[in-house]
């Protein structure tokens, strides 16, 4: 297996490792910083450095369970040791946005009363679908203000692995359908963003909410009965 250094230090920009294996869908190793595309994130990009040579990381994919580095060029050989590193400022925009997107579900959540019933997010831009079937013409600013008032509260994320029996009692994480998750999976990380959402995610956020600076509402749309899309945009 592959030590996903990005589940419990989001932080860590690089790491030595060795390269286990060299596949069709990219360079395996034993140890990662890299995230791999999944739950709506992007997969990281970088760069393998190694003793006579180096190649740009165009992607991270998940490969039967293991972070696979999609490389541009001739990858290093299984057994090499090397310092793979990902391009932070554009993973750190990334961690924005997602806290972002979590935090804009909450407040949907406990303002409106509202579940996500999907979203997609990109470099600083993001949208959410939400189970609402009536908005006001000024949904949009109000979300926005209530959004940046508890972001600039400057409150603190936390990765937690809970059990998943505890996890399932939970009645914040219950509204995000934990229940759908395979019972294998046992701790369930959870990303709790004090006092405003708590979900179980896979995905890597910034420590505080004042890291993710201010966000605005771009957009409020009503794609039919229970079926509202926002989109937002970092500052
Ligand atoms: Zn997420």
């Amino acid at each position: 297996m592959t030590e996903e250094i990005f589940a419990t230090d989001a932080y860590a920009r690089a790491t030595e490792a060795t390269v286990l294996e060299v596949g069709p869908q990219g360079v395996v190793l034993d140890r990662t910083v890299f995230y791999a595309r999944g739950g709506g994130q992007a997969g990281d990009t970088g760069w393998l450095r190694w003793d006579g040579g180096e190649v740009r990381v165009a992607d991270t994919l998940r490969v039967e369970g293991r972070p696979a580095h999609v490389v541009e060029g001739d990858p290093p050989r299984a057994g090499t040791r090397l310092n793979a590193e990902i391009d932070w400022d554009r993973r750190h925009v990334l961690m924005r946005t997602h806290t972002a997107l979590h935090a804009l579900s909450g407040v949907v959540w406990r303002h409106h009363g509202a579940k996500v019933t999907g979203g997609s997010m990109d470099l600083g831009v993001a949208r959410m679908d939400f189970e609402l079937d009536r908005i006001s013409a000024d949904f949009g600013r109000e979300v926005e203000a209530v959004l940046n008032r508890e972001l600039g509260q400057d409150r603190p994320i936390r990765v937690l692995f809970l059990p998943r029996q505890q996890a399932l009692a939970d009645s914040d994480l219950i509204r995000t359908k934990i229940n759908l998750i395979p019972e294998r999976v046992d701790p369930i990380r959870v990303i709790d963003i004090e006092g405003i959402d708590r979900q179980a995610d896979g995905g890597t956020h910034v420590r505080s909410t004042g890291e993710v600076g201010r966000v605005r509402v771009v957009k409020t749309e009503s794609k039919g009965k229970a079926f509202k899309r926002m989109r937002i945009e970092l500052d």
